[in-house]
């Protein structure tokens, strides 16, 4: 298994990015539960022939979607190593726990966090997100809030990201139970950075009309264009309106393993919360999201249950003063720490920066390339490692369908998996280069096959 796994990863470049599930294998998924034993062996088969040719394709140098890692095989055997211990990192004494501690305390040298700072191995960004905003808001009510909830408050909670935001911050406050229409979607400049004029309008007119903002989430790396807002500039504002900076860098905060994208980032080491995921730009196998919190108190505070079955005592196996159960919704939690850890040891943050900054150069060139061909137009300047751009129509009211449908034949070729977004509300071929195989003849690839559809779906148009 071991092998044909390794073999998958070294020969992936030699298969489609992606392809159409065929019916009948799909149709194979649809068993009764097994009551009969059966060999390790056939198992391994059905999964070689009927689920590993059928994946995304994240893995693979071609794909360019949405933000999506790569994996390294250093993650991957390290996640063999981790199923093997089976730990459960609830809590209790035991050496997995150091290795997330470990983690957080380089996160704290990374962001220039205080050593006070607390940080937590979660799923993905969007449950950091979630997490964030749950200690913001203890923090803005006080801990009684824990208790009587936001119905008992006389305040009325509002919060800031700008529209570039990803939707789960709003999913996180609604998950809070503060409302979607709580949080306040402020514009965006040129540059798609959050408006800080327009940032600290919102708020004065809120505080007149009663409402008390507790928290302003900056956005390190869009999702659509890959922008950073001004996080001094939002810091600025937070500090002087006592109110909590959150920042989402699902994938853009780690661009600081990079010394020479670090300096876009200023500002970051003033927030007090950032939320990010390992599984993006640092290559971890999925899925390795994590949360870091400047005070670690009010963190702690605001998920700590005590319960007499989970008791801590001063010796034995359940020694331990705080567990990281105490710091997020779960209680039993898997060893994602033990593949972050092998993956920063082994490559270390020079070569993990290198290949960051290697992935925007991708995109200088890919934004080269779209420059010179006419039949090509750039929808959004060209920031980090994502690039709007679109097959020009002959027809402007076309283009939409035309570019959705270039992106369909391309991810249908196995050729090459770009995604798509608005930008301006003009549909984008939406390329995000993430993936550390990804070199220029994949960029180059990929272009050719777009201006081939392109012509291809304009001539068929036409007839
Ligand atoms: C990917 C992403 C998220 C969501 O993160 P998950 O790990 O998928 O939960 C949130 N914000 C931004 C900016 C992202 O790129």
């Amino acid at each position: 298994m071991l092998d044909d796994m390794l073999d998958y990863i070294e020969h992936i470049r030699e298969r489609p990015v992606w392809q159409n599930i065929p019916d009948q294998v799909r149709g194979k998924f649809q068993q009764a539960l097994p009551q009969q034993a059966s060999d390790l062996a056939e198992v391994h088969q059905r999964f070689m022939q009927e689920v590993l040719p059928y994946a995304v394709g994240n893995s693979h140098p071609g794909f360019m979607g949405w933000v999506q890692g790569g994996g390294t095989p250093v993650g991957m055997l390290a996640e063999m190593l981790a199923a093997g211990l089976n730990a459960n990192l609830g809590g209790r004494d035991q050496m997995p726990i150091e290795v997330e501690k470990q983690v957080t305390q380089w996160m704290r040298e990374l962001f220039q966090f205080p050593d006070s700072a607390s940080g937590l191995f979660v799923t993905g960004t969007s449950i950091a997100n979630f997490i964030a905003v749950l200690v913001a808001r203890t923090k803005a009510l006080g801990l009684a809030s824990r208790r009587q909830g936001l119905a008992a408050s006389p305040q009325r909670l509002v919060a800031y990201a700008s529209i570039g935001a990803h939707a789960c911050v709003s999913q996180a406050i609604d998950m809070a139970g503060i409302g979607i229409d709580a949080l306040r979607l402020i514009p965006v400049n040129a540059a798609f950075e959050m408006d800080i004029a327009q940032l600290e309008a919102a708020i004065a007119a809120d505080r007149v009309a009663g409402y008390t903002p507790f928290l302003i989430a900056g956005t390190a790396g869009t999702v659509d264009v890959g922008a950073i807002d001004d996080l001094d500039a939002i810091a600025n504002v937070a500090q002087a309106q006592g109110l909590w900076f959150h920042i989402d860098g699902a994938y853009g905060a780690l661009a600081m393993l990079s010394a020479e994208i670090a300096p876009r980032l200023k500002g970051i080491e003033r927030a007090d919360s950032i939320a990010f995921d390992f599984h993006k730009w640092a290559q971890v196998q999925y899925d390795a999201g994590y949360i870091l919190v400047r005070d670690g108190q009010w963190h702690f505070d605001t998920f700590a249950t005590p319960t007499s079955y989970l008791k801590r005592e001063t010796r034995g196996i359940a020694a331990g003063e705080r567990w990281p159960c105490d710091f997020g919704p779960d209680l039993s939690r898997g060893f994602r720490a033990l593949k972050a850890w092998f993956t920063i040891q082994v490559y270390g943050v020079e070569q993990l920066g290198k290949m960051i900054e290697h992935t925007c150069e991708l995109a200088q060139y890919l934004q080269q390339r779209i420059q010179q061909e006419a039949a090509l137009e750039l929808l959004a300047p060209v920031n980090l490692n994502i690039v709007c751009f679109r097959y020009r129509a002959n027809q402007q009211s076309d283009a939409d369908d035309l570019n959705r449908d270039i992106v369909f034949e391309l991810h249908e070729s196995g050729i090459a998996a770009p995604s798509t977004t608005k930008v301006n509300a003009q549909l984008a071929i939406r390329v995000a280069l993430v993936n550390h195989r990804t070199t220029r003849v994949d960029i180059d690839k990929m272009i050719d096959a777009v201006l081939r559809f392109g012509a291809q779906l304009t001539q068929q148009n036409q007839s």
